[in-house]
Order: C-alpha cells, then structure tokens, then sequence
C-alpha cells in the first residue's frame, strides 16, 4: 500500500510538479530595467548599453538579487551580474577561446586537459550569466543534449581505463533536475574504472533552494564518491538560505569545494577574500582555487595583475589558517595541470 502511494506521488511529482528551484529559474531577472528598479539605480540605465548584450543578456535569482544592497552601484554581486558598456571594448590577447578549449575536446561534450579527469559539458544553461565568464562563447549547441545522445561519448570513457574522475560542468549541470542527473550518474556508475563524480556547479550560491534533501539523497545513492565544487566570490553572497545549502551538504558529509575568480571591483582585496574564506569554513566549505581571470573577450575590465593576486595571497597566508587560503591558480594552455601562482 505504502509502496503504491509512493509510486503514485512520485510518477505525479515528476510529471507535472515543478519544485520551488524550478520556478525561482523561471522567475530570474532577464530585464536590466527590473533589477536596477528593484536596488533603485534607475539612473544606471541610461549611460548602459543593454541592447548590445542579446547573446549573453542578463540572468539573475531574485534570491542572488535580495544579497545585494540598495543604492550601491559598486555593489560587489550587482558587479557580477550587470551588462555593462565595457564589455564591448576589443582589447588585445582578450579573444572567444583563450584557453584553447577547442583543442582539448575529445568526443562531443566532452573536454580532457588533464590526466585522469575528463570535463561533462551536460548542458550550456546557468542560472545566472556572469560577466566575467569564460565559457560565454563556448559552442554549447554543438554538445549532446538527450541521453541517447550521449552514448558515443561515453564509449570513449568506458575505453579509457586511465580516467577515473568525472567532472560535470557546462553551463550549470544542476539546472538539470535530480530525474536527469540520476539517469546520468547511472550510467557513469556503470564504468568500473570510474571513482570520483565531481559536480562544477554555481546553483548553491545563487539559487540554494537546488540543494533539497531530494537532491542530497541522490548524491549518497551512487557508489562514485562525489565531490561538489561551488563558485561564489564574495562574503556577501554566503548568507541565509545559500550558507544553509552548503551547511546541509557538508553536514550530511559531502565533500564541497569553493572556487572563486579574482575579479577586479569585487574581490581584489584581502578584508574581502579573507572574510569569504572564513564564511565558507564556517560551512564546512574549503577554499580551493582562487583563479586569475583567463582573457576572455569583453572580460577585460575584471582583470587584476598576478603581482598584485599574489600579494593578497600573501597577506591572507599570514592572516589565516592554512586550509582556509585557496590556492591561486592559472590555465595556461598546454600545460599538463593548473598553474599554481602562489
Ligand atoms: C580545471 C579543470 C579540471 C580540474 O582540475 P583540478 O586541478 O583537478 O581541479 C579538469 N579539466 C579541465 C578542462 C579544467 O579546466
Ligand atoms: S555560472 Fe559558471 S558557467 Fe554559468 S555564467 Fe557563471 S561562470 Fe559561466
């Protein structure tokens, strides 16, 4: 009786419910004119070029939204998020494919820089557009979509005994629902030479709600030990329901990882980066890697010099324990791992 109830919710939940996640995606900000009413910038609109920005145009949860502050038009999460004029200006050595990504794809959706892991490009969607982005111009449309469509790609990992890590990244892969995902854990769990599922995601910091109890079983239900890796770059985006999300993962013993870009106006300080480190240990989150901007075109103006990236990095080193400071990496194309900066 039980068992049919359960079967009979759960064929009805998947079919028509949507979860709340679901509709706060479909409610995002996509018009500049709403976000800047809503922190009462108003004024921003005119000097900005909103109309150029049609093929990365602005994303944003209202959740992401309520962590600003109203009236700062140097808001550090508004920088994140907001179109702005610059992004159109042509700057030398700033191009599409800075990372030679095109390079490194080894099936369809499917990246390998690096030994032992291979990157899942499983869908080209976020839940916000950042600006600052590096794979804005990544030819998502070219990558498989459905599962039948993914089967050739797999054959490729299931060849290759020497890869034992997956990463699914994209896009966000947990704009997916857990339905899509399990599917695609079950097939990866199938490869025996597979050990690790890691999961490249932003939805835990800009819309938490993702991160439900649902979501959390299934990252316990397969036999590959996950790891998930978030991406938040400031203090301020680690608060109420995003700082609960992380807290239920780690506490229900999930490895989670943060990644942050060193993003000039946002984060290029030490008070920032080090009140962010301790915010996340205070999770249960490790700082992991602190990137320097790839030169990604129209990306410019978030650039910071590695000398002055390597002297925050030094005076956090004095200011925190060793495990809260992230390594401050580099890609450099060719090499056989991350460039670790300082
Ligand atoms: C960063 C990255 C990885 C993972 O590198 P780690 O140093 O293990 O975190 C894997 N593949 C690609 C293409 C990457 O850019
Ligand atoms: S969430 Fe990640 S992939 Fe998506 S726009 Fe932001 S940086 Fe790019």
């Amino acid at each position: 009786m039980l068992n049919k109830l359960e079967t009979g919710s759960h064929s009805f939940s998947s079919a028509t419910e949507t979860e709340r996640w679901q509709r706060e995606l479909a409610s995002a900000i996509r018009d500049p004119s709403v976000l800047l009413g809503e922190l009462k910038l108003l004024k921003l609109l005119e000097d900005k070029f909103f109309d150029k920005f049609a093929k990365f145009p602005l994303l944003v949860p209202w959740d992401y939204v309520r962590r600003m502050e109203s009236g700062n038009p140097d808001d550090p999460l508004l920088k994140q998020v907001l179109p702005l004029s610059e992004e159109n200006q042509v700057v030398a050595n700033f191009t599409s494919d800075p990372l030679l990504e095109s390079q490194f794809r080894r099936a369809e959706g499917i990246l390998q820089k690096y030994q032992g892991r291979v990157l899942l490009i499983l869908t080209g969607t976020c839940a916000i557009h950042c600006r600052y982005c590096f794979r804005k111009e990544y030819p998502y449309r070219d990558e498989p979509r459905r599962l039948e469509d993914w089967e050739k790609s797999l054959t490729v990992i299931r060849e290759d005994e020497t890869i034992d890590e997956i990463i699914l990244s994209g896009g966000d892969p947990l704009v997916l629902t857990d339905r899509r995902l399990g599917e695609m854990f079950q097939l990866l769990e199938e490869i025996p030479h597979l050990d690790r599922l890691r999961i490249h995601t932003r939805l835990p910091i800009v819309l938490p709600t993702r991160i439900t109890n649902r979501f959390i079983n299934l990252l316990h239900s397969t036999r590959l030990k996950t790891i998930l890796v978030v991406h938040a770059n400031h203090p301020q985006e680690i608060v109420g329901e995003c700082e609960s999300a992380l807290r239920m993962m780690t506490q229900s013993g999930i490895t989670v990882l943060n990644q942050s870009v060193l993003l000039e106006g946002v984060n290029d300080n030490v008070d920032a980066l080090e009140a962010l480190s301790l915010q996340l240990i205070a999770t249960g989150t490790i700082p992991y890697y602190l990137h320097q901007l790839d030169p990604v075109k129209g990306t410019a103006h978030f650039g910071v010099d590695v000398e002055s990236g390597i002297a925050i990095i030094r005076e956090l080193r004095k200011r925190l324990p060793g495990y809260a400071v992230p390594r401050y990496v580099q890609e450099q194309p060719g090499k056989l791992h991350k460039t670790v900066l300082a």
